[in-house]
């Protein structure tokens, strides 16, 4: 947990290098985090959370890799079919590639993590 009066500029909208962290703003329920594109956005109580930035990051990265349609269009596409081979939510969510991935790269060290492609 992160006490909001102690970490007052870890709170709202900042320019990173290569993408703009937004802590405190819009997540869909049952989630720490989401990203749209460059902009990452994070529950308050999760600013310290290095392993979720990690992950959101590699969905950074597979957004330029895809482009935001692209990118949309692979998540949808595999999630629903998934679901439609009988798995719930969070059995198709983490069977998404683009969920795998981030996953097993977010839990990798920086050094891996890092390399370019
Ligand atoms: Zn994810």
């Amino acid at each position: 947990m992160v006490g909001f009066g102690l970490y007052p500029e870890s709170v709202g909208l900042e320019r990173k290098d290569g993408y703009w962290l937004w802590t405190g703003g819009p997540v869909p329920p049952g989630y720490a985090g989401i990203t749209l594109g460059p902009l990452v956005s994070i529950r308050k109580r999760a600013a310290s959370n290095q392993r979720l930035l990690r992950h959101e990051l590699i969905h950074v990265e597979q957004f330029r890799r895809h482009g935001v349609f692209g990118f949309l269009a692979r998540y949808m596409s595999t999630y629903l079919r998934w679901r439609l081979r009988g798995y719930g939510h969070l059995g198709a969510y983490r069977r998404i590639p683009l969920e795998v991935e981030a996953d097993w790269r977010s839990r990798a060290d920086q050094t891996f993590q890092r390399t370019d492609r």
